[in-house]
C-alpha cells in the first residue's frame, strides 16, 4: 500500500478537499500511471453528492484519466514505463460471463468495478478515481493513447464522454444517410456531435441554450434546434433514425420520441437522480419506435474509439482548470455552463 494525494469528499453535502488515500501495491498484472489530466464528468457530481444513493465515502471521483506509466508489474506485456496511457470508467470485471467474453465488460453480469466508488473484486475495498496523483489499474483495463502529446488534456474526456456517445452511434449504425439528433450540448453532447459528424451522419443538436447555437454548428452540427421552441421542434417530426439524449435531469421525453422515424431509436445516456416523467406509449407503438439505453462502452470499443479519434484529429473541447477550482466547476456544470468539458490539470494537485 502507498499513500497518494487526492481530492475527496467526505459526505454528500461536503465540498471536495485535499486529502490522502491508500493505493494497493502493484500486482504482477498492474500498471501504475502518474495522472496528467482528468476530465470532470457529470457522473462525478452525481456520485460526489450521493444523488444516486450509492456513494461510499470518502469519495475520490474521476474516470477520464490520462497520464504516463510510471511502473509495471512483472507480468505486464502491453505497456512500458514512460508510455502515455488512459483509464476510463472501469478497472475490472469478472472476465467470465457472456458480456465480458464478448468484450462488453460494461454489461458484466457480476457487475464491473467502477474506477471510483468500487467495490473491488476480491477485497471489497472502495476504489478511488482520477482526482489523484496516480492510479494503479489492471493492464487489461488500461488504454493506449495515440494522439499527439500536446493534445492530451483534450483526450482525457474521450475516456468517458467519447466512448459513451461513440458506442451507441456505432451500435445503432450512425453514418452516411442517417439523421442523428444529440440532445444537450455538454460534455457528452459535444463529443456526440463531433463523432456523429466524423462518422458521416447528418447531425442535429437539440439545446436549451440559445447562446450555444454557433458552437453547435462549429462542432459539426448541420442544424441546431432550440428544444423549447415548438415551431422548430414541429419541423423535425418523424425524421430521426437515432437520437442520443445526454440530459442529466428529468424532462419530457415525448417531445423527442415524436421526432423519430418509423423504427427510429432514442437512446438515453443521461442518468437523472429521479425518473423522467412517463412517456406516451402510443408515440412508440404507432411507428415501431424504440426507447433504449446505453452504458459507456467495452474496453475493445474504447480503444477503437481512441484510435478513430487520433486518426481524425478529434479531441474534446475543454476548459483546463486547477484542482482547487473543482467545486466551482461543479456549480457551473449544474447551470449548463460548461464549454464543453472541464479537465483538471493534475500538476496543480
Ligand atoms: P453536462 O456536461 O452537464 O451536460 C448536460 C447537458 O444537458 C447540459 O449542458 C445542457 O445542455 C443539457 N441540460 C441541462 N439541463 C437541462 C434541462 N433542464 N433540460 C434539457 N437539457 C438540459 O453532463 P455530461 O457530463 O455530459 O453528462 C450527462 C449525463 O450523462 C449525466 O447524467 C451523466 O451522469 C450521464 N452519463 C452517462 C453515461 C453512460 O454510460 N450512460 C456515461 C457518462 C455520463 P444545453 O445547454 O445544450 O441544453
Ligand atoms: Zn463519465
Amino acid at each position: 500500500m502507498s499513500k497518494v494525494k487526492v481530492y475527496a469528499t467526505l459526505g454528500s453535502g461536503m465540498p471536495l478537499i485535499p486529502s490522502e488515500v491508500n493505493r494497493r501495491r502493484l500486482n504482477p498484472h498492474d500498471v501504475q500511471i502518474e495522472i496528467n489530466y482528468c476530465g470532470v464528468c457529470h457522473s462525478d457530481l452525481h456520485t460526489a453528492r450521493n444523488e444516486w444513493g450509492n456513494t461510499i465515502y470518502p469519495c475520490v471521483p474521476g474516470h477520464e484519466i490520462v497520464g504516463r506509466v510510471s511502473a509495471i508489474g512483472t507480468h505486464v506485456t502491453r505497456f512500458k514505463v514512460g508510455d502515455i496511457a488512459g483509464v476510463g470508467c472501469m478497472v475490472d470485471s469478472c472476465g467470465l460471463c457472456f458480456s465480458c467474453k464478448e468484450g462488453e465488460e460494461q454489461y458484466c453480469e457480476g457487475g464491473f468495478t467502477f474506477t471510483y466508488n468500487g467495490p473491488m473484486f476480491g477485497t471489497g475495498d472502495n476504489t478511488y478515481g482520477g482526482y489523484a496523483q496516480n492510479i494503479i489499474v489492471k493492464e487489461s483495463f488500461v488504454l493506449h493513447i495515440r494522439h499527439d502529446e500536446k493534445d492530451l488534456a483534450g483526450v482525457a474526456p474521450l475516456l468517458c464522454a467519447g466512448i459513451t456517445t461513440y458506442s451507441p452511434l456505432r451500435y445503432w449504425g450512425a453514418g452516411p444517410g442517417k439523421k442523428v439528433g444529440i440532445v444537450g450540448l455538454g460534455g457528452l453532447g459535444h463529443m456526440g456531435i463531433k463523432l456523429a459528424h466524423a462518422l458521416g451522419a447528418y447531425v442535429v443538436l437539440f439545446t436549451t441554450s440559445v447562446n450555444k447555437t454557433q458552437d453547435g454548428k462549429r462542432l459539426g452540427a448541420d442544424e441546431v434546434v432550440i428544444s423549447h421552441d415548438h415551431q422548430q421542434m414541429a419541423a423535425q417530426v418523424n425524421s430521426f433514425d437515432l437520437i442520443i439524449n445526454t440530459v442529466a435531469v428529468p424532462h419530457d421525453l415525448n417531445q423527442f420520441l415524436s421526432l423519430l422515424t418509423r423504427n427510429g431509436t432514442m437512446t438515453l445516456v443521461g442518468v437523472p437522480a429521479t425518473p423522467h416523467p412517463t412517456f406516451k406509449t402510443y408515440d412508440l407503438i404507432r411507428n415501431r419506435r424504440q426507447l433504449a439505453g446505453s452504458l459507456i462502452g467495452g474496453i475493445r470499443e474504447t480503444q477503437e474509439m481512441l484510435d478513430f479519434c487520433a486518426e481524425h484529429s478529434i479531441a474534446s473541447e475543454i476548459e483546463l482548470i486547477p484542482i482547487n477550482y473543482i467545486n466551482e466547476a461543479y456549480e457551473r456544470m449544474l447551470k449548463s455552463d460548461v464549454r464543453y468539458r472541464f479537465v483538471i490539470d493534475m500538476s496543480s494537485l
